[in-house]
């Protein structure tokens, strides 16, 4: 759920292995999916079958799949951290994800594959460099594509219910501000312990802002605003207003 740009956060050695993954044991088990020889057929044919649907949903959202992320997914966690994950249950660098034993749902293929997605969209130069892409607006979309059951709506009103402590947008600006707030606020904790006593509250809060503003802008606003991004614009002016009045 971490969006990994360089190296930062992934271990080097973890990011390099995943470059070329059947180097290192994995097996390839369709057109960029690898997976541990450990894995059971099962857990493979379900993979198969989430990525297609989770391909399915970001068409939905952006009219059609252009990126195409290698995926490497682990039946056990000291594969996963072999790659260079952590406490995850899934990440994404560059055009790879990265998924956990718990990462191989279609949720969470789903929400990587936007952050790949938005990233191919932009171009490099853009997402990293010269543009201002919060974090905030990077991983609201990515929930929103990805009806993450513990990033829902739902969870939203009972963060809102019982005024948990949250912070505000302009807090969750860079990706270290992000991987700051998730432990700051319990989403980290949250996602371990699968309690719903202890929900989410970043991840539902940003994913609330977005879904919003999509159901306002559509797929056009989504577009534009990223040719927009493309084309030298601001953020902030962008997001206010992505289509023309
Ligand atoms: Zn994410």
């Amino acid at each position: 759920m971490l969006f990994i740009g360089g190296l930062g956060g992934c271990s080097a050695v973890g990011y390099a292995k995943a470059l070329n993954p059947e180097l290192f044991g994995m097996e390839r088990i369709a057109e960029g999916i690898y997976v541990d020889s450990s894995m059971s057929d099962e857990v493979r044919r379900a993979l198969v079958t989430n990525v297609a649907e989770a391909r399915s949903r970001i068409a939905e959202v952006y009219g059609a799949a252009v990126s195409t992320p290698d995926i490497v997914a682990c039946s056990t966690q000291s594969c996963f951290e072999s790659f260079g994950g952590g406490r995850q249950r899934a990440l994404a660098f560059g055009d790879r994800m990265l998924l956990s034993p718990r990462g191989s749902t279609v949720h969470m293929v789903s929400h990587e594959w936007s952050h790949t997605e938005l990233s191919a969209r932009l171009g490099w130069l853009t997402r990293w460099v010269l543009g201002d892409l919060p974090s905030w607006f990077d991983e609201g979309l990515a929930v929103a594509v990805s009806g993450e059951p513990m990033h829902s709506e739902e969870v939203w009103r009972t963060v809102e219910r019982r005024a948990l402590p949250r912070p505000e947008l302009t807090e969750l600006m860079s990706n270290g501000d992000w991987s700051r707030a998730v432990v700051r606020y319990g989403d980290v904790q949250a996602a371990i312990e699968g309690n719903p006593d202890h929900p989410m509250v970043v991840y539902p809060m940003v994913g609330h802002e977005v879904r919003g503003w999509l159901a306002r802008n559509g797929r056009a606003g989504l577009l534009a605003l990223i040719e927009r991004l493309r084309n030298g614009d601001r953020f902030d002016a962008a997001y206010r207003q992505p289509l023309p009045s």
